[in-house]
Parts: structure tokens; sequence; C-alpha cells
């Protein structure tokens, strides 16, 4: 019929004139042509004709219902559905399946209760219905009734059963479906094969899932991702990545998903190495701005410790989904990045994508990682109204990291007492890792009783307080603590660094002289720290943590397993080339001072992921501004320091160290008139900031924006109102000063949360990031 040849070739201009044309037009015509508007995508033309139709029977019905459905307009559907005078079995299916797709699954089954007649395909769109809306036991009971109502199954009836069967590790009635596709000679159908796979695998039973890909006997991309997935979930990533290299080898093409799994598999390795070969591959089959892969690889990237390349994949992805945003947005918080995390942010929201949960996660670690305290505060508050966003225990946690790291451990305590939802200990464990970091031993007991409490053998809370009570030199406390680990079985975790050199995990533990280059490496450590002492360099004693005679401790200290990494990284790579070293506890403040220092002496870039997030080190530098080991006036001082001072960076560098912080402060600001400088840079910053925020949304009802221009008012003012004062600032009138300096304290730290230092807009550009600054 020359009507659907010219609809099924995309010609419906071509298609609707002969159908004006037609003489006599019977119903099976009409129905072909509403089925070629809507193959075509013209859902109003449908319409159109359907209500124009003189008589119409239940394929028409069921044709504009199944259109609406395709078409997401589930509600359309549901009425016409209702008006349809005689439904047949297939109407009936389509809108089960329609309410299936879009989350409904108790209006589908009151529709499967309701219906006179069911078939095979009625009970594996409920079956499949359920499993796809989390509810798999739900699915096997039904596919149970079907059993016994005597209808048999089809294939696709067992791959929903062995889905479900898959996801809530049901092994048992999994075997037993696997003897009835043996039976039914069905295990020769890739797509059953394949759900054979990820089920054994699912079910940790990655033998089983190899012998059944090994009887397959043609085995498509499908059964071979299959397996490269069960491997990756099974944590035999290097398996995984073998299976993939030789799926490429034998010539089958990867797509989306086998990519995916090969990705997350180097991911699971840190190998970023070969997740770069796999960049290449996914560029050579055109794979690279696919939103799927494209997410993969951001996330490969940022956890491998190359944010840049990460940024860089992200910009080329075509469409880009939430999932892609939440990767970036993530990637940057981890990596300390505040102000581009922030600015993404901006970004995703002008893409009018829609933040959610994972969107807060990242948002709050942002402020959390790099010390901003009214942004995080204004971002859970804003969330916290947004009705579409539950506020989970890990954004509590997040943001007990915000108050804590500023030092507001009141607010935070405040915070979990006034929870409506019950703390766990991951909360509980934010706030008492704030209270080590600003040394407030009342809070921390209170905290690590909850955690006690909750779950008694959490050793990193055990550690914390251990290690609180002895930078007070309260050694009785500790022994006490000790004490206790021990009687309670607690077994403490032993910190372990690594470098990954050409797929090879390079491991080391404190004081280890287990590697084969042990002699060179400790030559370098100690090459290294004759270095770190002309540069004045004094080992900071507090976190050696052992009741031990001082020389003894500042040993044990150059020998942490952090620094064991980096000596071998430094003997066994290029010079110039950036060193990454994964840690599995947090790094030490001492060892993030001297391998700040590291870094300038050996002029290498030197990336530390410890286990809350990356420290990027660079020319006596730390992305993550110290806010780590620092104490809350430490980190006040250091960020008017580093923004007021870069020129006198080499005087004080060691600054820090000193009893009367504030005073000599005071001194240098006078001495460089630094001061007035800082705030009228500011000014012109918050300007620029204002422009850059607003542009583009004057007449958006927006509200983040609304308060992001509110807050950035705010400073301004406050900023504009210092200033007259600053004019009359004079070294010899110290009068009142203390007051002045310490306002404009406050005021930097919170300004300077959402600047970035030099190092951060180096980085920026060098990752092409210039576009997204503006
Ligand atoms: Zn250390
Ligand atoms: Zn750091």
């Amino acid at each position: 019929m020359m009507v659907t040849g010219y609809a099924r070739n995309d010609r419906l201009g071509n298609a609707l004139e002969l159908f004006d044309e037609m003489p006599v037009k019977d119903i099976v015509s009409w129905n072909s042509m509403i089925k070629g508007c809507l193959d075509c995508g013209d859902l109003e033309m449908a319409r159109t004709l359907f209500d124009k139709m003189p008589e119409r029977n239940v394929v028409s019905w069921t044709t504009m219902v199944n259109g609406y459905l395709q078409f997401g307009r589930v509600e359309m559907a549901e009425r016409l559905f209702q008006e349809m005078p005689a439904k047949d079995v297939a109407a009936w299916n389509s809108m089960i399946h329609g309410y299936c797709g879009s989350g409904r699954v108790e209006d589908a089954m009151k529709l499967f209760e309701e219906m006179p007649h069911r078939n095979v395909i009625t009970w594996t769109s409920m079956i499949g219905g359920f499993d796809q809306n989390g509810k798999s036991n739900e699915a096997l009971f039904l596919f149970g009734k079907m059993v016994g109502s005597g209808v048999e199954s089809t294939s696709t009836t067992l791959v929903c059963v062995l889905t479900a069967c898959a996801n809530i590790f049901h092994l048992h009635l999994g075997v037993q479906i696997h003897g009835q596709i043996v039976k039914l000679a069905y295990h020769f159908d890739e797509f059953i094969s394949a759900s054979l796979v990820t089920f054994y695998s699912n079910c940790k039973q990655i033998d089983n899932a190899c012998k059944v890909f090994h009887e397959i006997m043609h085995k498509n991309v499908v059964v071979w991702t299959a397996l490269v997935t069960g491997y990756g979930s099974n944590c035999k990533h290097e398996d995984a990545l073998k299976v993939f290299g030789d799926m490429i080898k034998i010539g089958v093409l990867p797509n989306q998903s086998s990519l995916t799994s090969a990705l997350n598999s180097c991911c699971g390795l840190e190998a970023l190495e070969r997740g770069k070969e796999f960049h290449s591959v996914a560029i050579k089959f055109g794979l690279e701005t696919d939103a799927f892969v494209g997410n993969s690889l951001i996330v490969m990237y940022t956890k491998c410790g190359n944010i840049s390349d990460g940024i860089a994949v992200f910009k080329r992805i075509s469409e880009k989904n939430i999932v892609s945003w939440n990767s970036v947005i993530v990637g940057c918080a981890q990596h300390g990045f505040g102000l581009w995390t922030l600015t993404l942010f901006s970004r995703m929201i002008r893409a009018k994508v829609d933040p959610d949960e994972i969107t807060f996660t990242g948002l709050l670690s942002a402020c959390s990682h790099s010390g901003m305290l009214q942004k995080g505060r204004s971002f859970f508050k804003n969330f916290s109204q947004d009705k579409s966003i539950e506020v989970k225990l890990e954004h509590y946690a997040c943001m007990v990291g915000v108050l804590g790291r500023c030092g507001k451990l009141e607010e935070a305590e405040e915070l979990i007492n006034n929870m409506p939802i019950k703390a766990n200990s991951m909360v509980w464990l934010a706030l008492l890792s704030a209270s080590r970091m600003h040394s407030n031993v009342d809070v921390a007991e209170r905290a690590a009783k909850h955690i006690f409490y909750l779950e008694p053998h959490c050793s990193a809370a055990y550690v914390l307080l251990s290690n609180l009570y002895a930078s007070a030199n309260r050694w009785g406390d500790v022994s006490r603590i000790r004490g206790k680990m021990k009687h309670s079985g607690v077994v403490k975790q032993a910190g372990s660094s690594w470098v990954t050199l050409k797929g090879l995990r390079h491991e080391f533990l404190s004081g280890d002289r287990s590697h084969p280059l042990s002699e060179q490496i400790f030559k370098k450590l100690d090459w290294l720290g004759g270095k770190l002492k002309d540069f004045g360099y004094v080992p900071d004693q507090q976190f050696a943590l052992h009741d031990v005679e001082v020389e003894q401790k500042e040993e044990m200290l150059s020998y942490h397993s952090e620094r064991l990494a980096i000596g071998f990284g430094l003997i066994s790579t290029v010079e110039g080339s950036t060193i990454t070293v994964m840690k599995n506890l947090r790094v030490c403040g001492d060892c993030h001072s001297a391998i700040k220092l590291i870094a300038k002496i050996v002029e290498r870039e030197i990336i530390v992921r410890d286990s809350s997030r990356f420290h990027h080190f660079r020319n006596g530098h730390c992305s993550c501004g110290d806010y780590c080991t620092k104490s809350e006036d430490q980190i006040k001082l250091l960020k008017a320091r580093s923004m007021v001072l870069n020129k006198e960076q080499q005087e004080i560098t060691w600054f820090e160290k000193e009893d009367n912080m504030e005073t000599r402060l005071i001194e240098l600001l006078a001495k460089t008139g630094g001061l007035q400088q800082a705030i009228s840079e500011q000014l012109v910053h918050e300007d620029e900031r204002m422009e850059e925020e607003t542009e583009g949304f004057k007449e958006e009802q927006d509200n983040i924006f609304l308060w992001e221009k509110e807050i950035a008012r705010e400073r301004k003012e406050k900023l504009e109102a210092l200033t007259p004062r600053m004019k009359g600032f004079n070294t010899d009138q110290h009068d009142g000063l203390d007051q002045l300096v310490t306002e404009f304290f406050m005021l930097v730290t919170d300004l300077l949360g959402n600047l970035p230092n030099k190092e951060d807009i180096m980085v920026w550009k060098e990752g092409g990031m210039g576009e997204y600054i503006g």
C-alpha cells in the first residue's frame, strides 16, 4: 500500500496527500494512516485523523492508545483506554505495559486483576513490570501463579524471571529455570544465554557464568558484555579486561554497555593507562560522544586522579544527561576544586537539567572539601525545601562535614540532634573527625559514644579518638582506648599506599622494606629529608602519635607509607611526570606538609588520593588548601595570606607555625598594603561574579539563582562598608584594629571559599575549562 510505504520512508506529507485523494477509505487505510503519523512522530495529526474517522474498530483505538504511551503521555492513553467501547487483550496489555513503564505498577496490577482474559504476554508484561520497578519478589510470586494456572512461558518470560532472580540473588529458582531452558532448548537464544551469565555472576557463581558462556555457540556482543560485566561485579577486573580484549580480537564490535563495563573495571583497578587505551577504543568506534560511554570515561578519569581529562570528556559528550553532570560535579568536588563544582552547577541549571540527590551530595562535598560554609548552608537549606529531593543520611553526613571543617562543631551537633531521621554511625563519624581536626575532646567523646553504640567495631572511631587524646598528650586515655579496642577485638586498619605502574600495583606499608627497590627508595627519601630540612621543614610530632622520643618519632614520620610510595614513584618514572599515589586511610598532617615541599623540590605534581578526597600537590601547595590538617584560625590566616601576600610567600611559608600568628599577619599586611588591595580586588571580582550569575537569567524565576544573587549582593555590601574603615588603616594605630582584622578575616574566609587559587586557574586553563569560567 502506497500510504504505508510513504509513511515508512518518513514522507508523511506525501502519504497524507495520497490519503486525502483516496476516493474510498476503509477502516484499514485509516488505521494505517494513523499508525504512519505515529511512526513519523506526529502525535497531533494522528489524533486529528482518529477524531475524523467515520467509524473505529478495536485496532484504531489500540493504535491510538499505544501512540500516547509511545510519547509518554500516560494520562491521555488512560483516558482513551477508558473510553474504548470494546477492549481486546492487546489493548489491555498495552495499557499494563504503559503503566509499568511509567512506574505506576499498582495501577497495572489493578488492570491485570480486572481484565477478563489474560495471555502469556499479559503475564510477562506484569512480571517484567514488577521487576523493573524494584519489586522482584512480587515478580517471582506472579511467575509462580502463572505456572500454576497452566500458562506456558515464552523465552521473553524466562528472561524476565532470570533477571528477577539475578536482582534478588535467588539462586535456587534461577537454577530451576536454567533446567527448564535446557529442556525447552531455549539455550540457543543469545538473550536467554546472556541473562543466564548475568544471573550466575550476580549470584557470585562466576565459574558457572563462565561455563554457560563457553557453551554458547554464537556469541554476540550482548553475551560478551554479560561476562565482562559479570567479572567486574565480582571484582575480577583483570579477567573482565581480558574478556573484553578477546572480544575485540575476534572482531566483535563493542557497544556502549561493553565499553562502560570495561571502563568500570579500569576504575576498579585504578588503571589510568588501561583506561586511556579504552578511551581510544571509544574514539575509534565513535562512542566517545555517547553519554553512557562518556559518563564512564569521566568517572574513570576522575577516580584515577586525572580531573582535567575527565572535564575534557564531559565537554565532548553531545547529549549530556543528569549522570554526565553529576559525574563531573562529584569528580570536581572530590578533587577539591570547589569553584569548578559551583560553576558546573550553574551551567547545569542553565542547561535546564534538574539536580537530584547525587548532585546535592556532590555540591555539599565540594563545600566541605573547599571549606565553603555559606554556600554549604544555602545549598542545604534550599535543597531541603525542594520537595523533589529526599534528604538522606549521606547528605546529613556531608553537611556535618561542611560545618565541622569550618569549626562550627556546635551547629553540626545541633543539626544531628534535630535530624528527622535517626543518625547512623557515618553521620557521627563526620562529627568525630571534625572534632579531631579542631581538637575538641568534649564533642569527640559524645560523638564516639554514639558510634560505639551503633557500630561497636568501628575502628576509625577508635583511631580518631585515640589520636585526639594523643595530640592532647592524654596518654592515659590513649591506652584506655587502645585497651578497649583490643578487648572488643577491633583491629586497626594498617595504613597502606600504592602506585600503579604499567598495570602493576606497588604497595607499601609504613616503614616497609619488602619492595625489591627498597634500598633505592630509602636512599631517595633520606636525600629528600635533607632537602626538606634546608627548606625549614620541621616534622610535626603531633602526627607521630606514639609515646616515644622525638628523634624516633621523626624517623617514623619520614617513612610513612605515602612517602615510601612517593619515593618509589620518584625513582621509577620520568623526571617531570605526575606521580599518583592512592592511600587507604587519610594522609597524615605531617606527610601533607612534607609532600607540599617535596612537590616543590622535585618540581613535579604529586596527586594523593586518600580515604576522603584527592590532594593535588604542586609547587609547595595543595589543592585542598590544608583544610584537612589545620585548625579554623590557621585556615583563616592561610587563606588571607594566600590572597593578600602572593609576593611574600617565601617569607611566610612556615608562618602558620608561629604562636602570635595574628599580630604577625597584621604586620605583614600593613607592610604590603595588601589589605586594601585585597578588598578592592574582591569587589571587582564580586561584580564579575554577579554579572556572570545573573546574565541570561533576568526573566528566570529560578530560585537557586535568586538566592545566589542575594548572597552575592550581601557580600558586596559588607565589603563596601568595610572599605572606608580600611582607608584609615595605619600600622602605628593599633586601637580597634584587632576587631577590624577579625571582621575582615571572617569575611575573607567566607569569600575565598568561592575563589580559585592561582594553581586552580592554571589547571583549569590546561584542562580547557576556559569557556566554563568565561
Ligand atoms: Zn604521615
Ligand atoms: Zn591536601
